[in-house]
């Protein structure tokens, strides 16, 4: 089997799905290879002669990979132009966005090309070491804090001096995921006092565990999907949610919101009223600004200003660290291959039988394999 890692065309992407100390563990028997395009780990420092070294073959051009490998793996999505090079029946890997990337999965459907979306795997403790979404998460929920740390005019800690008493920054954050609870525990350990709210109950213990407070709102009956995610809240529930975090959100210096919706717009949690009654000089970093944002008013990457409350409109902020992101997805997709491939009569083969495929498989011969997707392509 031929396993192909291309270079990203997204210009905002710094990341890499493989870094050369995982090659070997990905290569299952002697007849596997693994093609990396030429220069592809050179932005985060790894050279060509390492990826080498670790049994990987360099190929010159992306085109050679596309034509002759049997899986291609990328970051994040395919564009077109790659996708034309490619026969049917070719495997690609990636973040591929499907809810919202609906003619990059047509296309890809039409070409009878089959796909694996990595946001896909299942949240399962089995799962935990493939899981893209909770990995890089992790790190934007620490960038989220650092960001806000750049742009708060005050230090997040509380400071005693000869020169008088600071008293720590106040951070609200809102949506208690995986980035939440990250970005909880890093501005606990950078001394802010910190608050928390998510719709799912299950979070409160986690906060308080964390050191944070749990601010209590009852919007009634709420819960959560079978994966594990938080479901939308009624008109009447958000209207609720809105007018109950207003205190805690004019109260702190620094808000963050992680409340994404898997597959959906994000909601709405900071209205234009509240951000116009918050403290000038308080920072609003809005996680979810990918997905249409928790915040109105902002912008995907773009700072605004509303009357000196600056609300941050961010990508994903693993992309800021790119080198710690990039070990992580490729650690990720290196016990994702363990997992799903495998060994018959020396040769090495994708195993259609195994759970984590038949989670992550959206395309196969042709088909889009999952309803939601059907659904949102129009079928
Ligand atoms: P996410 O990025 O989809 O959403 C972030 C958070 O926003 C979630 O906690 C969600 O409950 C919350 N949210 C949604 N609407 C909200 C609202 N109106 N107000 C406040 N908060 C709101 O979440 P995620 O980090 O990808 O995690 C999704 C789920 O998967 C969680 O239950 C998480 O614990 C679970 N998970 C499980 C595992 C595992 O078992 N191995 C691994 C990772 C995540």
């Amino acid at each position: 089997m031929i396993i192909g890692f291309l270079s990203e065309k997204d210009t905002l992407e710094t990341r890499i799905a493989l870094i050369p100390e995982h090659i070997k563990k990905i290569k299952k028997n002697e007849n596997d290879k693994i093609y990396v395009e030429s220069g592809y780990g050179e932005k985060l420092g790894f050279t060509n002669g390492e990826y080498e070294k670790n049994g990987a073959t360099i190929v010159k051009t992306a085109k050679e990979i596309i034509e002759t490998a049997d899986c291609i793996i990328k970051v994040g999505k395919f564009y077109n132009e790659e996708l034309e090079l490619m026969k049917k029946g070719k495997l690609v890997i990636g973040m591929l966005n499907p809810y919202f990337e609906t003619e990059l999965i047509k296309n890809i459907k039409t070409r009878k090309i089959d796909a694996f979306s990595l946001e896909f795997i299942p949240r399962t403790t089995y799962a935990q070491k493939m899981d893209i979404l909770s990995s890089q998460a992790s790190i934007a929920g620490y960038g989220a804090v650092i960001q806000a740390s750049m742009h708060n005019q005050k230090i997040l800690p509380m400071m005693m001096t000869p020169a008088g008493t600071i008293n720590p920054s106040k951070v609200f954050i809102i949506g208690v995921g995986v980035a939440g609870l990250q970005a909880i525990a890093t501005a606990k350990r950078l001394g802010a006092r910190v608050e928390a709210f998510d719709t799912r109950p299950a979070v409160e213990e986690q906060v308080k565990s964390l050191g944070a407070k749990f601010v209590k709102i009852d919007l009634g009956e709420m819960g959560e999907s079978k994966a594990g995610y938080a479901v939308e809240l009624t008109k009447e529930q958000l209207q609720l949610q809105q007018k109950e975090m207003e205190k805690a959100c004019i109260t702190s210096d620094v808000v963050i919101t992680t409340a994404k919706l898997f597959g959906k717009k994000a909601p709405i949690l900071i209205t234009k009223d509240v951000v116009s009654k918050m403290k000038k000089g308080s920072i609003i970093i809005d996680l979810a600004a990918e997905t249409g944002g928790n915040v109105e008013g902002s912008i995907l990457n773009e700072i605004v200003d509303v009357n000196g409350v600056k609300i941050v409109g961010c990508d994903d902020l693993a992309r800021m660290y790119p080198i710690h992101s990039s070990q992580m997805f490729s650690g990720n997709i290196k016990s994702l291959l363990e997992d799903i491939i495998k060994v018959e009569d020396g040769k090495s083969s994708i195993n259609y039988e195994n759970e984590i495929v038949k989670a992550g498989l959206i395309i196969k011969n042709g088909e889009i394999t999952n309803n939601g997707i059907k659904e949102k392509v129009g079928e």
